[in-house]
């Protein structure tokens, strides 16, 4: 093996029981999104006791953070992002508790091979809360806070190993109707009843479907519909989801179900006021040469090829947005002997056991193998930036 990737793998594991314990700790005190104190207290204790300066509360986010290690010598700059933050209820089923350990440990990893002089460039390691509510990859990309970076990495906890794949582009959109109250019996000439505008935008938007492509994935509820059957509602309100594989597919979806609320809302009288209720999402582009890197690092660590699955994620990720800015991957490591699916209890007991926090260790080499490549390989960091060049021209 190379010798760089020997020190790599050295460090990692010399300081594995401290990220291990760290991963524990957090496991076991799950906090919700913006309000993961107790956890981003505890990396970046670690990240300044690895070498790295330490900066707190980016863009007035109180729980995110942005740590960095100059080498002193050129090279690239490395991102590698953490996550930290749980669900409600069930804690973390998400295996976040995993992602930001692995992601540290690939950081004091890669540290030891610039220390050693095998290669040179610049590690920043992102504390990125709230991935599932209010994704602080959404502000911290607006921001520009990843421009800079030549590779954006991280890799989530799962039953298997997949490759980094897409992930959906999407709106969170909330139609709010108001209409005039009145007697549903005796008088109900005199009201507007927006429940009514709610159940014709659900018709519209299910006559729209048929029309939409295959990616595309509109879906809503009534999160108010009136208080009493013999009251006409004054007030009813639907949130949505508006998804699809592309940015600008999905700005084309949502103007179209935005006119359908319109059209709700001439139809019966009502106003109508639309809002967005959670930040929009990018889709993930992930980028295939720095993928492929990636895949060749598990090959040689010995993952069979068909231990390895092709990426195919409907659901949609903050990362997404992170990785329309600088070339990024978002792969996931098996941390789980039998197929537990993600957000469920049986996946957070099983994460907290020995072969997940093994996992989260492997995962931790496997990053910071394939960001060595890249700082090894001018050749290599060529190619992945003029892919990523040509996918944001498209
Ligand atoms: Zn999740
Ligand atoms: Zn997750």
């Amino acid at each position: 093996m190379n010798k760089g990737k020997q020190l790599i793998f050295k460090e990692i594991d010399r300081l594995g029981p401290g990220f291990r314990a760290i991963s524990l700790a957090i496991g076991a005190k799950p906090e919700l999104g913006h309000e993961e104190f107790f956890a981003s207290e505890l990396l970046g204790e670690e990240l300044l006791r690895l070498g790295f300066s330490l900066e707190r509360g980016v863009l007035d986010m109180p729980t995110s953070f942005i740590a960095e290690y100059d080498s002193g010598k050129p090279g690239p700059l490395i991102g590698l992002l953490c996550e930290y933050d749980a669900l409600p209820e069930i804690g973390h089923a998400c295996g976040h508790h995993l992602i930001c350990s692995m992601s540290i440990a690939a950081a004091a990893g890669l540290k030891a091979a610039m220390t050693a002089g095998a290669i040179g460039g610049r590690i920043r390691v992102y504390g990125t809360p709230a991935e599932e509510t209010r994704g602080a990859k959404v502000p911290m990309s607006e921001a520009g806070l990843f421009d800079d970076c030549d590779l954006a990495l991280m890799a989530h906890p799962y039953h298997t190993f997949e490759q980094s794949g897409q992930s959906l582009a999407m709106d969170a959109l909330q139609f709010e109707y108001a209409g005039k109250a009145a007697h549903a019996a005796a008088n109900p000439h005199e009201g507007i009843n927006a429940l009514d505008a709610v159940l014709q935008l659900f018709s519209s938007v299910n006559a729209l479907r048929q029309q939409t492509r295959s990616d595309a994935r509109l879906h809503g509820i009534i999160d108010s519909g009136g208080k009493a059957p013999n009251i006409i509602p004054d007030y009813a309100s639907a949130k949505f989801y508006i998804r699809s594989a592309s940015r600008a597919y999905t700005n084309e979806l949502t103007a179209k179900v935005i006119r359908c609320a319109e059209g709700a809302a001439l139809q019966t009288g009502c106003t109508l006021k639309v809002s967005n209720y959670e930040l929009s999402y990018d889709e993930l582009m992930t980028n295939e040469t720095l993928s492929s890197q990636f895949n060749a690092n598990l090959l040689a660590a010995g993952i069979a090829p068909d231990q390895i699955e092709s990426g195919k994620d409907n659901g949609s990720l903050d990362l997404g947005n992170v990785s329309v800015r600088c070339p990024a991957i978002h792969p996931y490591i098996k941390v789980v002997r039998e197929r537990l699916l993600l957000h469920t209890e049986a996946f957070r007991d099983a994460a907290m056991e020995d072969y997940a926090l093994d996992g989260m260790l492997f995962g931790a080499k496997m990053l910071a193998a394939t960001a060595f490549d890249v700082c090894a390989d001018s050749a290599l960091l060529a190619r992945i930036r003029e892919e990523f060049a040509q996918a944001v021209r498209r």
